[in-house]
């Protein structure tokens, strides 16, 4: 019979190597866990789409509009009545804030200086993870947002108000829905907004169903 492995009397270097060979064999394990954890879920087919209310107060109608070089599914957001400037910006949807801060630079476009210099981005703006890949954002805020990263938000809850930082002309809100690494067509209250293409300018109108209250 011949002696197995596991028998023979270690030498003195093997505890070391084999100690090595654990922590080296550990360490691989751990390295393939932590890429399954951010992997796996981004390679995760979305879930279904929730029911994305138009991200401003109940019962108000809106111009939902885009232009050339805008980007396909962009959605700028004009009151059809009133001032712009300080509109409550609300959440389309419950979620989780995974952003509130600044894109790009502020400028100076302010309601008293609104013809103030230009920012670049999206200025003050919001981006919201509402689960199932599915996210939400903001931009163009006036002040700092409302809400802070890792919050909680309940649908219709006010996260910023209408401004006009970053790269705006006027004041507005600039909106997109994402699902997983795209963007798609904004829906509101079930039904598709139409700004498909910025191939041209258009626009479209809608009423606020955003009537959760936060
Ligand atoms: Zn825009």
């Amino acid at each position: 019979m011949t002696t197995s492995r596991s028998t023979r009397p270690l030498s003195n270097d093997r505890p070391t190597r084999r100690i090595l060979r654990i922590a080296l064999a550990l360490g691989a394990l751990g390295a393939l866990v932590a890429v399954a954890i951010v992997v796996v879920p981004l390679l995760r087919p979305p879930g279904p789409r929730p029911l994305f209310q138009l991200p401003v107060a109940c019962g108000e109608t809106w111009q939902l509009g885009t232009y050339p070089g805008h980007d396909d599914y962009d959605v700028d957001l004009f009151p059809a009545e009133g001032e712009a400037w300080g509109r409550p910006v609300l959440a389309s949807y419950a979620g989780t804030v995974t952003v509130a801060g600044i894109n790009g630079s502020l400028g100076g476009r302010t309601p008293q200086d609104p013809d103030g210099p230009r920012g670049r981005g999206g200025g003050y703006w919001v981006k919201i993870d509402h689960g199932g890949r599915w996210e939400t954002q903001y931009l163009h805020l006036l002040e700092p947002p409302l809400v802070r990263v890792g919050q909680e938000v309940a649908q219709g809850e006010q996260i910023g108000k209408l401004g006009s930082t970053g790269n705006s002309g006027a004041p507005h809100l600039h909106y997109e829905q994402r699902r997983g690494w795209e963007k798609v067509e904004t829906h509101f209250d079930g039904e598709p907004s139409g700004i498909t293409t910025d191939d041209r300018e258009y626009t479209v109108r809608r009423t606020s169903n955003n009537c959760a209250g936060g």
